[in-house]
């Protein structure tokens, strides 16, 4: 029975592959990197389509981990919303942006609007409007300096709570942005129950002008049906100069991506927006 006992467990480690188990030391050390300090906030610069000055940011979240280094947020929020720490690092994400721009303000900087991610697991679960009202007075802040992220399939997934969430969030002026759009093939006459102010063209439609003809005709599509709906529209992951030609020939609003500025630390991004006052 013993030694049966042994095959068992050998051939049940066999199943566990590395993946699996780099997962499972990453999710145990995720429960203590709020109280380690160890989460940070990168800030991308979005910029003017028609003259490149910079008109706002995207707060982008880190996890310095103290022996891996650096871990992308596509690792760490999946694991963070399977367990219930999302809720806590979604609040922490609204706190620190307002806390900075709060700081920026006081140094007298000229401060432009960043926008927050919000993840479908946080969005089902927090009383997001109440939150951000409570953040907002703590910093003494105006609604307007913050965005707010909205991905396509979660407004999808959660459509009739979205729309009076997003009604609210619009009462207190708080802007908020349909994120990673067009890979949810809803139409943009769906979205109209949504009261956003903008769109956001996902990187994979982006990353395909001057590539293949049918996703930079969805593209200008996008642009096109976006503006009558009075949407102002912004296109992620812009890396070239003949992505960013297409774009604003076709009416695109914004960019934001590596030929204007990547994810940046803190203290960077604050130096871009003391440039500002220069020019
Ligand atoms: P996203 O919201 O679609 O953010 C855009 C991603 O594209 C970011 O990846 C950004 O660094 C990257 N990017 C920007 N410009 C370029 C470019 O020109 N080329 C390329 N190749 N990539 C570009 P990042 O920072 O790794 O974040 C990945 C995803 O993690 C985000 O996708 C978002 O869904 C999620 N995320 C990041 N921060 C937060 C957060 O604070 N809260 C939540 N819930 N999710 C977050
Ligand atoms: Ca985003
Ligand atoms: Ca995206
Ligand atoms: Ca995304």
């Amino acid at each position: 029975a013993k030694e049966e006992g042994r095959n068992t467990f050998c051939y049940f480690s066999a199943e566990i592959n590395t993946a699996t188990l780099g997962e499972l030391l990453l999710e145990n050390d995720l429960f203590g990197a709020l109280e380690r300090a160890e989460l940070l906030m990168y800030y991308q610069p979005k910029v003017d389509a028609a003259d490149g000055r910079i008109v706002g940011a995207e707060a982008l979240m880190r996890w310095r981990h103290r022996e891996r280094g650096m871990i992308s947020p596509e690792q760490f929020i999946p694991l963070a919303e399977e367990n219930g720490l999302i809720n806590a690092f979604g609040e922490w994400a609204i706190r620190t942006v307002c806390a900075q721009q709060r700081a920026w303000l006081d140094a007298g900087l000229l401060v432009v609007p960043v926008a927050i991610n919000v993840s479908a697991q946080q969005f089902a679960q927090q009383d997001l409007p109440n939150m951000v009202a409570h953040v907002l007075a703590e910093y003494g802040l105006p609604p307007q300096l913050i965005e707010l992220e909205l991905t396509e399939s979660l407004l999808m997934r959660n459509s009739a709570r979205a729309a009076a969430v997003l009604q609210t969030l619009r009462r207190m002026h708080v802007q908020v942005a349909i994120d990673d759009f067009g890979t949810g093939y809803s139409s943009l006459s769906y979205l109209r129950q949504f009261p956003v102010q903008s769109l956001k063209i996902d990187r994979s439609f982006v990353s395909q002008i001057g590539e293949h003809g049918e996703s930079v005709r969805l593209a200008s599509a996008i642009i096109a049906m976006a503006h009558e709906l009075d949407l102002s529209v912004i296109a992620e992951g812009v890396e070239n100069e003949i992505q960013a030609r297409y774009l604003v020939e076709h009416g695109c609003d914004q960019f934001q991506g590596y030929l204007y500025g990547r994810p940046q630390p803190v203290d960077e991004f604050g130096a871009l927006l003391a440039g500002r006052q220069l020019d």
